[in-house]
This record gives structure tokens, C-alpha cells and sequence, in this order.
């Protein structure tokens, strides 16, 4: 099979098309054909040696398929069945094996493709606005990077629980796509000062939650733009991850609550993976949140598709077809 792999971190250069032989299916798992690899920033991150894998290394953490064979005493899949997961490694490549309680079924009318595309994203959605900060129709929540893949979801989770919510964008465009996907207000965060204008859209109160995917330009500025006893949800680095603070710093910006989630520990169980992922189905079933699929790549072109999302390029999905 085709997988892309890496030997040593770095830029995007080290992403190699190899030949290597598919996965066998051990004892509980699954041998997934896969049809759509999703791409994450996690993935350069895992490349540039920020969160760091053993080496070498196939890439993706993320993609839908179908099931070729089953291993031993797998009991709830079955050859040809349609199936998607949002955490198992090497995962940019045409076949993966997948831990049986770590797999979930797409339903008929998820094409392969939107599953894929939804999968790490939209879990990490459900997590932080429902159980890591519940959003409510009282909330006023501030949202980084609102055009992204991650941002996207966001915006639409929140504005489904009737909060007013405000995105960060770079540029024109992106605040068009931040809008479309509900955001009540548009704040340029390259241009303006970001903490001055949430305050300002808030009466000078601060907003409640701040979703901070950007992390090293906005995460020490973000805390002067919550309310007394808001809550800092850092999620991602993809300005570069922030320096440490001290703690006594969350008391003197007003008792402010911090939290660093990672979706894994928010699907750890069977149980989680499939009540979230049943949720995302059923709300991508029902029209109630849309994936913007940006682009699509053969394997042999992720090297593109990394340098694209790295440099602010994209705005949406980008999905790997092996
Ligand atoms: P995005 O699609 O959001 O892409 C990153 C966006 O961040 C860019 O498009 C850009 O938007 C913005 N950005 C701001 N500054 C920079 C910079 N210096 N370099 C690059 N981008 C910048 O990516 P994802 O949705 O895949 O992920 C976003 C972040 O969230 C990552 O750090 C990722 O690891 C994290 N994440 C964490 C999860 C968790 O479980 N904790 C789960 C999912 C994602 P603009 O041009 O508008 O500024």
C-alpha cells in the first residue's frame, strides 16, 4: 500500500510516499480500507517534532473507509461495513487497523468523505462546548480562528446552543466563511486589538468563554478579554504554543478559570466515542451544522496540504484520498 511517513521532523520536505505492506488485523481489530484521511494541524506537529512520535512514522491520525477483514473475536464489524474514527494513528495511507472500540459506523446518507472531514473536528466541538465549558444560550463566547476547521465548528455548536458568539478571522474572506457559519460578529485580529473590541462588544464586561486555538499571539492577551471568573479553553498552538504562566496571574485578571483540554481524553471510552460521534452524525444527517470541505489531495501531495494549513492558506477541511 501507499502510506506517506516520516524519518526524521521537520518542514514539510520530510513527508515521504513509501510502499510498505497494509496492516494485518490483530486480535480486535479492524483492517479499514480507507476512502478520505482527514488532516489536522496535529499532524505538523507530529511532523515538526512539537508533540513527539517514534520514529519512523506514518502520519494522520483521522479517516472513513470500509472495513476489509476483521481480526479475532471482533464482534461489531463486519467485511464492507462503512466506518470512521477520529484518533488512530497512520492514518495517511490506503489501509489502517483500528482497535474495534475505537471505530464508529456512518450512517448511509454521511458520505465517506464528510465523515472523514468531521470526525477529529467536530468531536472536539461537542467536547469543549458541551462538556468542557457548556455553552448556553446566556453565553457570550469569543472563538479564534473562526475560519478554520476546528473555528468553523465551533461558531455553528455555539450559535446551536444560542449563544452570541464572536469570531477572529485574518482576512475579508474568512470573515465571510466565519459569518456563514453564524458568527454574530467579526473582529481582525491581525488589524485591531482584538481584547479592546471584545470588551467593547460586550459593554466593557468581557466575554464568558474564550476558544483559543491560536495560542502564542493571542492566549496571555485573551485572559484580559474574559469576565470576572470566565473560563480560558486552550486547544491548539497554531501560532506557536504559549509561554508558561504563573498561576497567581488567573487571580489578578479577575479568578479566571484555564483549562488545556485534548479531545482524546474526552472520547477515552467506548461509550464517549459513540454518544459524541452519534450526536456529529445526527446533526450532519439533520442539516444542523455543515463541514466545509476546503480541498482534497492524492497522498503524494501532502507536503502541499501541510504547507497550505501552516500558512494560513485554508479555511476548512483539507482531506487526503489515498
Ligand atoms: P485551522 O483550520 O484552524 O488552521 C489554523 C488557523 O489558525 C489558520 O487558518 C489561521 O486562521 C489561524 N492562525 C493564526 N495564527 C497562525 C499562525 N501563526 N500560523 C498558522 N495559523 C495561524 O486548523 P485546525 O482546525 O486543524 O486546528 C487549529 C488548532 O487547534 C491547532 O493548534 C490544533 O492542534 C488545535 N486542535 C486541538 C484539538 C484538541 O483536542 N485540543 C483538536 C483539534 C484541533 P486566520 O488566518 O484566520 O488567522
Amino acid at each position: 500500500m501507499q502510506a506517506i511517513q516520516i524519518e526524521r521532523t521537520g518542514g514539510p520536505e520530510v513527508l515521504q510516499l513509501i510502499e510498505t505492506d497494509p496492516p494485518q488485523p490483530a486480535a480486535g481489530h479492524v483492517l479499514v480500507k480507507l476512502e478520505a484521511c482527514g488532516i489536522n494541524f496535529i499532524d505538523t506537529y507530529h511532523r515538526s517534532g512539537l508533540y513527539p512520535v517514534e520514529l519512523p512514522a506514518i502520519l494522520g491520525l483521522e479517516g472513513a473507509g470500509r472495513v476489509e477483514a476483521v481480526g479475532t473475536s471482533v464482534t461489531h464489524f463486519k467485511p464492507g461495513d462503512r466506518v470512521a474514527y477520529p484518533s488512530i494513528p497512520s492514518s495517511y495511507a490506503q489501509y489502517n487497523a483500528i482497535p474495534e472500540d475505537r471505530l464508529v459506523k456512518v450512517p448511509d446518507n454521511v458520505s465517506l468523505e464528510l465523515a472523514a472531514a468531521s470526525m477529529l473536528q467536530g468531536l472536539t466541538g461537542h467536547a469543549l462546548t458541551h462538556s468542557t465549558y457548556p455553552v448556553s444560550t446566556d453565553s457570550q463566547v469569543l472563538i479564534h480562528a473562526a475560519a478554520g476547521g476546528a473555528g468553523q465548528l465551533l461558531v455553528q455548536l455555539c450559535k446551536m446552543k444560542g449563544a452570541r458568539v464572536i469570531g477572529t478571522v485574518s482576512t475579508e474572506a474568512k470573515a465571510e466563511i466565519a459569518r456563514q457559519a453564524g458568527a454574530d460578529d467579526i473582529i481582525f485580529y491581525n488589524d485591531e486589538d482584538f481584547v479592546a473590541e471584545a470588551r467593547r462588544l460586550t459593554d466593557g464586561i468581557g466575554v464568558d468563554v474564550i476558544y483559543d486555538s491560536v495560542g502564542k499571539t493571542t492566549f496571555l492577551p485573551g485572559l484580559d478579554a474574559l469576565r470576572r471568573c470566565g473560563t480560558m479553553v486552550l486547544f491548539g498552538n497554531a501560532s506557536g504554543a504559549p509561554e508558561p504562566i504563573n498561576p497567581a496571574l488567573l487571580m489578578q485578571k479577575g479568578s479566571l478559570f484555564l483549562t488545556r483540554p485534548i479531545l482524546f481524553d474526552y472520547i477515552a471510552t467506548n461509550e464517549q466515542l459513540l454518544k459524541r460521534s452519534q450526536d456529529l452524525f445526527s446533526w450532519l444527517q439533520n442539516d444542523e451544522i455543515s463541514i466545509r470541505i476546503d480541498q482534497q489531495f492524492p497522498l503524494a501531495e501532502a507536503a502541499t496540504a501541510h504547507r497550505l494549513l501552516e500558512g494560513r492558506q485554508t479555511a476548512g477541511k483539507l482531506l487526503l484520498i489515498p
